[in-house]
């Protein structure tokens, strides 16, 4: 799940950041305003957290704005303005959650799963394959009626060639669903990924398609 943290206190967005990132996010942050409405244009982000409290311009206004352009990426706006008619207004605007600081991080957590969760039964939130039933909201993994534990990149990894079945997926596309923005990619590390889900899963789950990237097998 890739996700738009905009918050310009740096302290706070560097413990959200790394928070989010251990539950399983990939987190792009940026500070102001401006710059959140060019990255939601240039790559849109699965989740946005919106701070209300920005340098550049209102929160709320980034909301504005952005809801003129894209309706449906679901948003959190987070306030230290603890006043109900701000709440309201946020709402009014096509926020779809909110919480107010300080916050305890798992309950955030909850509040995104729950904001993807109603993203996902609006669009299916389960994907199946073969005996590989994946739940988009809780990320859990079943093969057969089995649980199989998966780490996070195994899977976004796994999430993208089932959602993509019937494709070949290339590595750079593969490794544009496993890696945050500007995050340093060991050559291998899709390779590794592969390898491991191949383990947990069986060998001929995953077909490689040689000089190209990678395909799922199941029908
Ligand atoms: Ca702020």
């Amino acid at each position: 799940m890739r996700l738009l943290l905009v918050e310009d206190d740096t302290s706070l967005a560097a413990g959200l950041s790394l928070a989010l990132r251990n539950k399983g996010f990939a987190v792009n942050h940026v500070a102001r305003g401006d710059h959140a409405l060019l990255a939601v244009q240039t790559d849109p982000p699965d989740l946005i957290i919106l701070d209300l409290g920005l340098p550049d311009m209102d929160g709320l206004d980034v909301l504005r704005q952005l809801r003129n352009t894209n309706r449906t990426i679901p948003v959190l706006i987070l306030t230290a303005r603890d006043t109900t008619s701000e709440k309201i207004a946020g709402l009014d605007l096509g926020a779809d959650d909110y919480l107010a600081k300080p916050f305890d991080i798992d309950e955030l957590d909850a509040r995104l799963r729950a904001m993807s969760r109603r993203l996902g039964s609006a669009t299916g939130s389960i994907l199946t394959a073969g005996d590989l039933s994946l739940n988009l909201a809780t990320r859990e993994l079943t093969k057969g009626d089995q649980p199989v534990d998966l780490s996070r990149r195994e899977y976004a990894l796994l999430r993208a060639l089932m959602e993509n079945r019937g494709k070949v997926l290339t590595r750079e596309a593969l490794e544009g669903k496993l890696y945050a923005w500007g995050e340093e990619v060991a050559s291998n590390a899709l390779e590794v990924h592969i390898h491991h889900l191949r383990r947990k899963l069986s060998a001929d789950v995953i077909k490689t398609v040689r000089g190209i990237g990678y395909s799922l097998r199941l029908p």
